[in-house]
Formats: C-alpha cells, structure tokens, sequence
C-alpha cells in the first residue's frame, strides 16, 4: 500500500518529536553530555518545525515558503552535527551561521527564478553536506570508536548525507530520461529517508551514551582507586584469558611492600597511601604499558608479562626494586619517606600445559607459586626478587 506524502511526513514530524522527548528525558536523568543533549533535542524540534512549514510552503508568498522551510530544515542537520561535534570537545557555531547565510543568499539570489530547481536539486547539496559532516565528526571520535551504537550513528548520518547528494546529483540526470514524474517519487523516496532518519538516529544517539555510561562504569569496577592500575578483578577476568593462550610463555611477579605497617605508623596512612601511588609509577614506568599490573590487595601488586621468560621478568623485577628504594615521598613535618618491596617470581614455559580444571584456578595456581617465591624473599632479607618454577615447584635465589 503506497502511502502518500502528506502521511510521509506527518510519522517524521511524529518520531522527530518522539526522538526530541526521548533526549530530553534522557537529559534529566544524567549529568554528562548536557550540551550535546541539549542541542540534539533542539535539533529534531527544528527539523519536526521546518518538515511542517514544508507541508504548508504553498500558503505562504512567492520564494517564502520554500526558502522559509528549507532553511529551518538546514538549521535543525546543523543542530544535530553540532551535538555530535560537542562529543568531542568540537563546535562548529561559526561555520553554521556561515553556512546558513550562504544558503539565504542563494535564495534571495535565484529564489524567484529558480524557486523549484533550488527546492528539488540545489537545496540537498548542503543538507548532504552537514549529514556527511556529521557522518564524519562521529568518525573522527576516537574516545567512541569501536562502541556498537558509534556504527550505527556513522551509517544512518553518512547514509542520510548520501541519498541527499543522489538527490541533488543524479536525479536531474533521471529527470532528463523520464521526465517530471520521477520528482514526485523522488520527494517519496526523501520522506522515507526522513522516516528512518527520525526513527533511527535519535534511538542511535541514546543508545552510543548509555554505552559509553556503560563502558565507563565497567571501567571504574575494574579500576584500583588509589593508585588508577587495575585491581583484583580485572587481574583474574584478564589475566585469567590471558594465560589461556597456550603457545606463550609468561612471568608472573607478586609484590609486597616491606614493613609497610610501620610506615603507617611512623608516618600516617596519608603518607602509606602515597607511598603506594609511588610504587604503581615506578612499578609502570619500568615494566610498559604490556605488563598486566594490578593492586591486588592492600599493599599487594601483581604484575603478568606476556611472552617473557624468568631471566627477563627477573631484571625488570630488580629494575622495579632498585627503582623503588630510591623513590622519596615526602611526609608529614618534611620527612623524607622511604619504602622497599619484595617481589616473589614465577614463570610459565610456552611448552608448559596449563592444569586441567577452570580457568581462574590455572592463574590461582601461577600466584600461588609466586606466592611463594615472594615469602622465600621476606625470609631472606626483603628488598629482593626471589624466583619460583611453576610446574615441578622449586625455588632458586635471584636475589
Ligand atoms: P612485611 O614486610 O612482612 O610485608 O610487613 P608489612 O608490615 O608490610 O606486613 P603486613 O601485612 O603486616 O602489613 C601490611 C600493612 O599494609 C597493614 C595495613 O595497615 C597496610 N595497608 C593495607 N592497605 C593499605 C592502604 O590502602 N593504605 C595504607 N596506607 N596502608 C594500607
Ligand atoms: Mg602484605
Ligand atoms: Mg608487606
């Protein structure tokens, strides 16, 4: 059932004001993103404006109501490529206004001579024109990238930009072949566009923030407050995948602040909770953004190294000791705080198969033995690397 323009563009009025809702609640349940809410909800209360004076162009004077209604439409793409452009820190006031003013000019230009063929072809240029741009700022969004909802914004915008530029470019070519009655199905094709356009993207567009809310949250979970490294959790979830991985060989280092209650005692737990903010630097800065470094427990670290062997993982775990006893932290009345760490070391060969069973108790297993290797070093002295073999369990001095 064929279903006339009129009703085309009463459901995109209806799902742009739908959408317009939608924003606005979305708004009042959440702090971040304001603006770009803002101006998105303004954006489809534009575009839901500017398709009713479309419906009602006839009844306002010569050039009027074309120019009337295709300028409040522009306005309203502009609004959205705004809000898209406000997700990354981007805005585009001045080029807007620039843009629409360019647009006015060619109306008042060749608007009375020209009304329809600037209706029809010349006024889907600069709607293309913003809904690429749009297509493009949401590209350009790395903190976005890779979210599934960041897919769907780019097709619909970059989909939406293109059936404007068929529009403008290719139907006068059609309309030369088969005449005027290809513009009448041209304007149907249009609404439907507008119908998916209105459906899909304010939906897209919530979707992609709760994500992001989503991400952010699952983020915060998995990170260690204190000191911004991963904390227990993220350590088993991924350092549980990791050692799955059959045909690498990796080194795991457990560490362990010595005496670290009398440096809470001596100096206050302030003082003790910057202490372990020094550690996690030095800890990172020597071992690079491949280690798997978390806090696993109050002054407890781990640190998983992919594809590295226990004469390797040994010198960075000298590295980090050597690294952190000659880090001073200043403490209460300018004392001047200093700590050292034990590291217990285990290594697990490429060739070596993991235990059958699940796969935390594998990982579980692999700290167990550096574990060990780790008191073996408080027993010996502290400020020292002790290594363990996992598999056959034996302990060798690194120290
Ligand atoms: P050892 O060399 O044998 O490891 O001695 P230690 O004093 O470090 O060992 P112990 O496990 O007895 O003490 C750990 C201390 O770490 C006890 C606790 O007060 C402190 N601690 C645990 N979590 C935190 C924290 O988040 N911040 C601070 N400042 N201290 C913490
Ligand atoms: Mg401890
Ligand atoms: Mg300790």
């Amino acid at each position: 059932m064929p279903i006339d323009l009129a009703t085309l563009y009463l459901l995109v009025i209806g799902t742009l004001l739908a959408g317009a809702v939608m924003i606005v609640w979305e708004r009042k349940g959440r702090s971040g993103h304001a603006r770009s809410l803002d101006v998105w909800a303004a954006g489809f209360v534009v575009l839901a404006l500017g398709c009713t004076l479309a419906t009602r162009r006839a009844m306002l004077p010569g050039i009027w109501g074309a120019a009337l209604s295709n300028l409040v439409i522009l306005s309203g793409y502009l609004l959205v490529l705004d809000g898209v452009a406000a997700l990354g820190g981007r805005r585009h006031v001045g080029a807007s206004l620039g843009f629409l003013a360019a647009m006015a000019g060619l109306w008042v230009w060749g608007g009375i001579a020209g009304r329809d063929i600037i209706w029809i072809y010349a006024s889907a240029l600069p709607i293309a024109a913003v809904c690429l741009a749009t297509a493009r700022e949401m590209l350009l969004n790395r903190r976005l990238a890779g979210l599934r909802a960041w897919r769907v914004v780019i097709a619909v915008t970059g989909a939406h930009g293109l059936l404007y530029v068929a529009r403008a470019l290719v139907l006068p070519e059609v309309m030369a072949v088969y005449g005027q009655r290809v513009v009448a199905l041209a304007s149907v094709a249009t609404m439907y566009g507008g119908v998916l356009y209105s459906m899909l993207l304010p939906m897209a567009l919530l979707a992609l923030l709760r994500e992001e809310a989503h991400e952010q949250v699952v983020q915060r979970s998995q990170t260690d407050y204190l000191t911004g490294l991963g904390n227990r959790e993220w350590f088993f979830e991924k350092g549980a995948k990791a050692i799955m991985d059959q045909g690498r060989s990796f080194s795991l280092l457990a560490f362990d602040m010595d005496h670290f209650k009398t440096i809470n005692d001596r100096h206050g737990h302030v003082t003790g909770d910057a202490v372990l903010r020094a550690f996690a630097h030095v800890a990172r800065d020597v071992m690079g953004p491949e280690a798997m470094l978390a806090r696993i427990g109050g002054e407890e670290f781990v640190a998983l190294l992919p594809d590295c062997r226990a004469g390797r993982a040994r010198i960075i775990g000298l590295a980090v000791v050597r690294g952190f006893a000659d880090v001073v932290v200043p403490g209460p009345d300018g004392a001047a705080v200093k700590a050292t760490v034990s590291i217990g070391l285990a290594e697990m060969g490429a060739d070596m198969s993991l235990e059958t069973g699940a796969r935390e108790r594998d990982l579980a297993a692999f700290l167990s033995a550096a574990d060990r290797a780790l008191y073996a070093a408080k027993a010996l002295g502290r400020n020292r690397v002790e290594l363990a073999v996992c598999g056959p369990m034996t302990l060798a001095s690194a120290g």
